[in-house]
């Protein structure tokens, strides 16, 4: 596997399946094309109806998941498609956890939270009206939380 190199930036996919394709589902669509689950991470809808988020490729190895832009970029995707409507409040906040804790643990300023439309060489709609501005404030805000306030 090829080395991602250190994550600059998150990018935001939809996966255009059922809200409920999980992580396995979404590794045997890749498998051919990409050798496996492109994103990092997937946002699905569990058994029981509660979103949740399923690991796909270790964050140390290349994503495939925005030609032309994946070195130095986490993955992370939605199952649903979100052309027409927005993600719920439930993918939403995991999404948002999901940021939240990759831009601790590897610095990365939210403001480097981008949707796929918006890099990569791929003319595409993906992640569609998943609201972008808003994940960006609330991990930033989740920063300003977690982290301890420097006095001096
Ligand atoms: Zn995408």
């Amino acid at each position: 596997m090829t080395a991602l190199g250190q994550p600059v930036r998150i990018i935001v996919h939809h996966t255009v399946t059922a809200e409920d394709a999980d992580p396995l589902d979404i590794n045997r669509m890749h498998k051919a094309k990409f050798g496996g689950i492109g994103y990092h991470a997937l946002v699905y809808r569990a058994a029981g109806g509660d979103w949740v988020v399923g690991d796909g490729r270790d964050d140390e190895q290349l994503g495939a998941h925005t030609k032309g832009m994946n070195t130095g970029s986490l993955g992370v995707a939605i199952a649903g498609n979100y052309q027409y409507s927005p993600p719920s409040m439930g993918a939403l906040g995991m999404v948002i956890g999901q940021c939240l804790s990759w831009c601790l643990t590897y610095d990365i300023d939210p403001a480097n939270i981008y949707p796929h439309n918006a890099v990569g060489r791929t003319a595409t709609v993906c992640p569609g009206m998943t609201p972008i501005d808003t994940i960006r404030a609330a991990v930033a805000a989740g920063i300003a939380a977690v982290r301890p306030t420097v006095h001096v």
